[in-house]
């Protein structure tokens, strides 16, 4: 495998032109405002997701053209129109309105990737409703917590999870007035206590004035993933839209030729950030595909939809991997033209891999529920150094931070130099509180700095590379280490598929640095093969940062956002309390 450091672009990487050509000249002459101005339609002040998103095409006659292609195991793709988006959500609004709910009101959706959760979705921000998805997976207990924390007075959800996760619990929601039923079986619900949404639907009007909803009201609530103790609630803004769009057009590159597939859930926020608003407000055409993964029908869906722009997350990537390059080569993929993706760092192996087996690196970029849009990217302007996050998107002011006695922070100017990653207070989709806890909130932020909770570290060239989270960084004989860079170094060997490391308590060094690795198959977990693996680490981390033990699980514990959850492997390890577990992947 080719480990040179850098992959270099040239104008023949690229099938369509860039929108991102020249990454100084732009970062130098962007503003907020001018991307303000892009976004016109609306009466001034008025601002409205849903609006720029799905009424905008209507009036720039692409009404015509496929918003969604939903997809389900065994049925053929149901597209559904910008036109026809349009008529459903302004159904959908008028019915909350005939249901007296309002600006003031919170929509909850639990539904699997089915239309109705995008045309909730964008139907209730019409009407100024705040919505907050949540992943259908979710059990009755992580449900009731988030409505009531979010104070949801309407549940959107289908008779099959209704009767599985709600009716025995409905009374421990208190706040919830309304619950709209989706029959699973597309025809209609009778449940009593509940409303029948394709009834709702048929009955409405498809004509709408949106509620003017302007840059600062709440649109949408979204939980962290629990990746390090419980979920926040995270508050956004509708002016949240002016960097869903410029990211989409800097980061994902996209044009309103493309056929786009965002992997993610909209129960995390890069399902509802670039899974729906995104997309929409390019005018492309987006592939939602109601299944989980499956390596053979994720390439099934790449190739038959002829996918071009392609937004996934590291896990899917590497169990990709772990399924081999033969099942790759099966499935030319003509039309790809574009691969990013987020949520974990990613790997160096793996950005070389997309390089080598489907002919296009990867680019990865970094951004958090609280930054609402993705604020460092590997864009289509630049070379990418594999293992990098990349380069602040322009509109936004990135800094690596040390934090000073006094309480306050400054500014590390030096290149490669170990500090939390701030940004510049003030991008639009900035969230504007955690529900809740105001408390918490207020601690995010020093003077103009807001304060991620990442360590990472900026080079000469600007790029920036991901360290560990701040609560995950292990402290080892005076060394500060990554769990990343163990992570990654473990990856390289060719029996490791995925890698966990954390930090056990030792009296001398502080902690001790211990590795969980699940391996790609053909490779058995011998004692051979630990020491051959420890011997690897060794070789290239040094001993003080090598791992001291390796322990083989044949798959380590997710969030459903699919990142690993250290917190979880050290808790088990040491027999200690697992905390909040409302978004591991496989539990209920
Ligand atoms: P919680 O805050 O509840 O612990 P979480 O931080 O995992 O969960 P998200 O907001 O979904 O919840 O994830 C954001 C975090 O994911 C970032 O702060 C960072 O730690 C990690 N992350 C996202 N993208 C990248 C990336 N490209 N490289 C490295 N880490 C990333
Ligand atoms: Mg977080």
């Amino acid at each position: 495998m080719d480990t040179s450091p850098i992959i270099h672009k040239t104008a023949d990487d690229w099938r369509v032109e860039p929108n991102l050509v020249d990454y100084e000249a732009e970062c130098r002459s962007f503003s907020w405002d001018a991307i303000g101005r892009e976004l016109t339609g609306l009466p001034s002040g008025v601002v409205n997701i849903a609006w720029h998103a799905v009424d905008r095409h209507a009036v720039d006659g692409a009404g015509e053209r496929i918003a969604f292609r939903f997809l389900a195991a065994d049925t053929p793709g149901r597209p559904v129109s910008y036109a026809q988006l349009r008529t459903q959500t302004n159904r959908f609004c008028n019915a909350l309105r005939a249901l007296g709910v309002g600006k003031a009101d919170r929509l909850f959706i639990l539904s699997g990737r089915i239309p109705e959760l995008y045309i909730g979705l964008l139907g209730a921000l019409k009407n100024g409703t705040v919505v907050c998805p949540l992943f259908s997976a979710f059990g009755p207990e992580p449900i009731a917590t988030r409505v009531n924390l979010g104070t949801g007075t309407v549940l959107l959800t289908t008779d099959a999870l209704y009767a599985r996760k709600i009716a025995k619990w409905r009374d421990r929601m208190p706040s919830l007035k309304h619950v709209l039923l989706v029959a699973e079986d597309g025809g209609t619900t009778s449940e009593p206590g509940t409303l029948d949404v394709a009834s709702l639907l048929r009955s409405a009007s498809d004509l709408c004035e949106i509620t003017p909803t302007t840059a600062e009201d709440i649109a949408l609530l979204h939980f962290t993933s629990g990746t390090t103790g419980t979920p926040k609630g995270a508050v956004h803004v509708h002016g949240a839209v002016a960097t869903h769009w410029a990211t989409g057009k800097y980061a994902l590159d996209l044009h309103a030729t493309d056929i786009y597939w965002c992997t993610a859930d909209p129960g995390w926020v890069t399902g509802t950030s670039y899974g729906t608003i995104a997309p929409l407000l390019h005018g492309v055409t987006s592939v939602v595909d109601q299944e989980e993964f499956d390596a053979e029908r994720w390439y099934g869906i790449l190739r038959n939809e002829r996918v071009s722009v392609w937004y996934t997350a590291p896990t899917a990537i590497r169990m990709l991997m772990k399924a081999g390059a033969d099942t790759a080569k099966r499935y030319p993929l003509t039309q790809l033209r574009f691969i990013a993706s987020v949520g974990e760092p990613l790997n160096p192996e793996a950005v070389w891999w997309g390089k080598e087996v489907l002919g296009l690196p990867i680019h990865d970029n970094w951004w958090q529920t609280e930054t609402g849009g993705i604020m460092i990217a590997n864009t289509p302007a630049f070379d990418i150094k594999p293992g990098s996050m990349g380069r602040p998107l322009p509109g936004i002011e990135a800094a690596i931070v040390r934090h000073r006695e006094d309480g306050g922070v400054e500014v590390i100017n030096e290149p490669n130099m170990q500090g939390e990653l701030a940004l510049k207070r003030g991008w639009p989709s900035m969230f504007r509180g955690y529900l809740n806890n105001e408390e918490r909130y207020r601690k995010c932020f020093v003077g103009d700095w807001y304060l991620t909770g990442d360590l990472a570290e900026r080079d000469a060239d600007g790029y920036y590379w991901f360290v560990g989270r701040a609560d995950d960084v292990i402290k080892s004989a005076g060394h500060l280490i990554g769990p990343f860079e163990v992570e990654s170094a473990l990856m390289e060997h060719p029996a490791v598929a995925e890698a966990g490391v954390i930090g056990m308590p030792d009296p001398i060094i502080g902690e001790r640095v211990k590795a969980f690795v699940s391996l790609n198959q053909g490779f058995e977990p011998t004692e051979a093969l630990r020491m051959e693996l420890l011997a690897h680490a060794r070789t290239r981390l040094g001993a003080a940062v090598a791992p001291k033990e390796i322990a083989f699980q044949e798959q380590l514990p997710r969030t459903r956002s699919g990142k690993i959850m250290r917190r979880l492997l050290k808790a088990r390890e040491l027999g200690l309390p697992e905390g909040d577990t409302s978004t591991l992947e496989g539990g209920t």
